[in-house]
């Protein structure tokens, strides 16, 4: 392993440590990031950058003005989700039942960090570089308040970039892609609504257990049979509910799930396999099959260029570590500011180094990260914007 921090981002290796140990004791839920959003303007108005805050809602703006040049966005995400901490840390959360299980601490303090050094720098920068703290990643959406709010305007956005702290790739690994990172996160609720009955006697009934069990096995030929294979989707069914007793014939079920695709083509063949399903076992057994579909976050999709910078800003960071991301089926709502900007979101690897790898994935209830990591990506914040704005 051959990393090269930046001098300075080592020399203030501490306080970003700190940083995050503060931020992960005080987490916040997805809109309510009101202290965590204090504490990032606090540090962004010391550093004397233009700061705006109540930006979709909760999230906190800052601008570094340097010479003419482009503008470019960086962008943190800050909430934490609804789980209670189980980890043995001392820096273990005091907010009852709500965790940075997924590292949205370190993405803050990788930026506050990089901020703080780069703010030293300004007479060279040509440019500006936009600090982008943004609440509600977590299923909220949060980037389109952002949005909304005009974060891509005055000054007017000419790139994007965004990092997430990665335990599914080691320390000392950056994972850069161009082409879609991660997928369209979409929801479906299918409510079956047939004719109850007594258990011993079907006849004249519509069983909507039975139908929902057909749904269910055939809603998994979209994957199988329908996608190309070479390409990625997945569609899970994670709830089902319905019926009354072991000799009631049910009325009404209601299935939930969750549908995957890195392509809009994907996405919107699944969509539509969905209702033909649906619309053909309901003809086919006498049921009413209502769908409810409603569109997650797009597929997060890197442009050509602008992962070329990352992945040379990088290279100069961690040298061979540099490498194609470790894939999943996850969303991200950075999506949205790539559907309008050029940009690239990547994957700075953070897998605790002293335990077994993929024992602590995100989102579980002892996540914690490699904080070494912290270094790595703030460094590469400070390489990339020297590399496009000097
Ligand atoms: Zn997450
Ligand atoms: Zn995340």
């Amino acid at each position: 392993m051959n990393i090269e921090l930046r001098p300075e981002i080592e020399a203030i290796s501490e306080e970003i440590i700190e940083n995050r140990r503060h931020l992960h004791k005080y987490p916040e839920l997805g809109l309510q990031e009101h202290e965590t959003a204090k504490f990032i303007s606090e540090k962004l108005n010391e550093l004397g950058l233009e700061v705006s805050t109540g930006i979709g809602q909760t999230g906190v703006v800052a601008l570094l003005k340097g010479g003419d040049g482009p503008c470019i966005g960086l962008r943190a995400d800050m909430d934490a989700l609804p789980i209670q901490e189980t980890g043995d840390v001392a820096y273990k959360s005091v907010n009852d039942g709500v965790m940075h299980a997924c590292g949205h601490d370190g993405h803050m303090v990788m930026l506050l960090g990089a901020a703080k050094v780069l703010s030293e720098k300004r007479d060279r920068i040509k440019g500006t570089v936009k600090f982008i703290f943004q609440p509600a990643e977590e299923g909220l959406g949060g980037a389109r308040y952002m949005i909304e709010d005009g974060v891509l305007e005055n000054p007017k956005v000419d790139e994007v970039y965004g990092i997430h702290l990665w335990n599914y790739q080691p320390f000392g690994t950056v994972g850069v892609q161009p082409g879609p990172v991660l997928a369209a996160a979409d929801e479906f609720i299918i409510t079956v609504k047939g004719k109850g009955g007594h258990g011993a006697a079907p006849h004249g009934t519509v069983d909507a257990v039975v139908v929902a069990s057909y749904l269910v096995t055939t809603l998994q030929t979209i994957v199988s049979r329908n996608t190309n294979p070479l390409e990625s989707t997945a569609l899970t069914v994670g709830m089902i509910e319905g019926g009354y007793n072991y000799n009631i014939i049910a009325d009404e079920v209601v299935l939930k799930g969750t549908a995957r695709a890195y392509t809009e083509e994907n996405r919107k063949m699944i969509h539509n396999r969905l209702h033909e399903i649906c619309d053909g076992i309901g003809a086919t057994y006498g049921a009413r099959i209502e769908v409810n579909y409603s569109d997650g976050y797009p597929p997060t999709v890197n442009t050509e260029a602008e992962s070329k910078k990352v992945f040379l800003a990088t290279e100069k960071v961690v040298g061979k570590g540099v490498q194609p991301p470790y894939l999943t089926m996850g969303g991200e709502d950075m999506s949205y500011y790539l559907q309008k900007v050029p940009g690239c979101f990547f994957f700075v690897g953070s897998a605790p180094a002293d335990r077994e790898p993929m024992s602590v994935p995100h989102h579980c209830s002892h996540f914690d990260i490699e904080e070494r990591a912290l270094l790595v990506g703030s460094s590469i914040w400070v390489q990339l914007v020297e590399d496009v704005l000097t």
